[in-house]
This record gives C-alpha cells, sequence and structure tokens, in this order.
C-alpha cells in the first residue's frame, strides 16, 4: 500500500472512514484557482456545500479555498449566488508572486 503525505485533513466522498481524509493532492491539477470577494460573500454556505473535495475553509463570514485540494474545477463559482466567487488563471498570480 502507498503511504502518502497528509497535509490536512478533510472529508471527501471518496475517502476511507478509517484513515486520514482528503489524501489527495488534488491542488496540482489547477489552471484556475476561487477567489472569493468577502464584501459579496453572504455567507450561504453553498460553495463548501457543492465543492467536491469539501476543501472550502470556513471563515464565519466568508468562505476562502484551501488551495492545497482546490482542484480548480470552478463549481463553487458556478454556485455562488451573488457572484462572489470568480475563477483566476493561475498565472495571474505566478507573475505577481504568489503561491498557492
Ligand atoms: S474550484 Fe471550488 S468547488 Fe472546485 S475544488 Fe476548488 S474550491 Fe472546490
Ligand atoms: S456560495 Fe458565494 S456567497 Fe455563498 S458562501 Fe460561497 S462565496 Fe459566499
Amino acid at each position: 500500500m502507498v503511504k502518502r503525505k497528509i497535509t490536512s485533513r478533510y472529508e471527501a466522498a471518496w475517502s476511507n472512514s478509517e484513515g486520514p481524509l482528503l489524501s489527495l493532492d488534488t491542488g496540482t491539477w489547477r489552471t484556475r484557482r476561487p477567489v472569493v470577494d468577502k464584501e459579496k460573500c453572504t455567507y450561504c454556505g453553498l460553495c463548501a456545500l457543492y465543492c467536491p473535495p469539501q476543501c472550502m475553509i470556513d471563515l464565519k463570514d466568508h468562505f476562502v479555498p484551501n488551495l492545497d485540494f482546490c482542484k480548480g474545477c470552478g463549481i463553487c463559482v458556478k454556485e455562488c449566488p451573488p457572484g462572489a466567487a470568480t475563477m483566476v488563471p493561475e498565472g495571474e498570480f505566478h507573475r505577481a508572486g504568489i503561491k498557492g
């Protein structure tokens, strides 16, 4: 059995309930990342509900993605009622020197 380095613990649909959860490093798949505008976020929680790897972090007045696991699928952005979340190309963060 291959042992994976665990950087965080999150639940996911495919997780083994007997081991650490969400151990797949899906953050490396991403070409775009969701960015949440805190001022527009209504804290409805739909992004967290629909996120496939369940990697949205609850900051108690808005949500942000855990970039270790966010694979950039964009579902949270599609499901965001007020349009508070947008997908931004990773290249923009690399050019600005911002790491995920
Ligand atoms: S883009 Fe959104 S829904 Fe998709 S993995 Fe990242 S946080 Fe989750
Ligand atoms: S779906 Fe949009 S408005 Fe609702 S909590 Fe997520 S980012 Fe905020």
